[in-house]
């Protein structure tokens, strides 16, 4: 099951507990769904494309004290799947009021007053015409509807709940979509998705976790570059001064750095100043270390001049 559809599962079962949720709920599902028909206000029926949402609008009107009919039909777009169309069969005439009560005319672009209502009209927005993508492949929230209405007052739905819903139009649909992915969690939680923002959630910190250890082996591994290269810079320094003047040669501070170097080329400046005795801090090691290949330097270039025709 893809995530847009475990979505829309879950948000089947979530039942309002107060009548002004269900009728707020009932009324977007009205808007989206209702079939087609004179002014359409006042449609007996709504088509619905899934099972899950077909059985709670049933409930939900049951609940609302209406008579209601369900029945399966092959789809009208695609004969493969299945349509579900619940009708009110009696107690219509108390239906739409409460519903024009919940969010204003079937027609108009109306929401709801009250912060549970507007989460209950979101959902059954959602219900019939959202869509999601998975996390793992990024975040995409979007409404299609057919009516720019039905658009606009889904934008102000959200605005209401603090959410920036944008709009664009997309093959002749009125497409609103959420596109952050804090929004998209933030919209989730107001639709009362606890399962899916639980998943959201894992996903980004799996993510998460796997860029941070990303970055820590590309810095280690780094690192461990640059003291491989520095140690083989220092041992030839170290060669070149062995080879030209003797070790011997040295002040005793340098001369032991030396030595210790050549028995530990791999080791970091801060383990050679812990082997030194007395122990030399990590500074301290770097700047005798200086001094040495200092001096190799200057050797190299003596006898760079030494080497040269025509030099003494
Ligand atoms: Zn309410």
């Amino acid at each position: 099951m893809s995530f847009g559809k475990e979505v829309r599962a879950e948000l089947a079962r979530v039942y309002p507990g107060r009548p002004c949720c269900r009728a707020a709920e009932l009324a977007a599902v009205f808007r989206c769904e209702a079939e087609a028909g004179p002014g359409r206000i006042g449609a007996p029926a709504v088509a619905v494309g899934h099972a899950a949402l077909a059985r709670k609008v049933y409930q939900l009107l049951r609940q609302s004290g209406c008579e209601t009919g369900l029945e399966i039909r092959k789809g009208d777009r695609r004969p493969q799947r299945r349509a579900y169309r619940v009708e009110v069969q009696a107690g219509a005439e108390r239906l739409w009021p409460m519903l024009e009560e919940a969010c204003g005319p079937l027609e108009g672009d109306g929401v709801p007053q009250k912060t549970c209502c507007l989460r209950a009209y979101l959902r059954g927005a959602f219900l019939c015409r959202g869509s999601l993508s998975s996390p793992e492949k990024g975040y995409h929230l979007e409404f299609r509807f057919e009516r720019e209405a039905v658009a606009a007052s889904v934008v102000r739905a959200l605005a209401a709940l603090g959410l920036e819903g944008r709009r664009t139009r997309r093959r002749g649909a009125h497409v609103v979509y959420l596109k952050d992915s804090e929004q998209i969690v933030e919209a989730l939680k107001e639709m009362g998705a606890r399962k899916a923002i639980f998943e959201m959630e894992n996903v980004r910190i799996v993510k998460g976790m796997r860029n941070r250890v990303n970055r820590l082996v590309n810095s280690e591994t780094a690192n461990v570059e640059k003291t491989v290269n520095a140690a083989l810079a220092q041992l030839e320094a170290i060669r070149i001064i062995d080879e030209q003047v003797g070790l011997d040669s040295l002040p005793l501070p340098l001369r032991s750095l030396a030595r210790l170097r050549l028995q530990h080329p791999y080791a970091s400046l801060r383990e050679l100043g812990e082997l030194l005795t007395p122990k030399v801090s990590k500074s301290g090691v770097s700047y005798r270390m200086n001094q040495l290949m200092d001096r190799a330097r200057k050797l190299a270039e003596a006898g760079a001049r030494r080497g040269a025709p025509g030099g003494i």
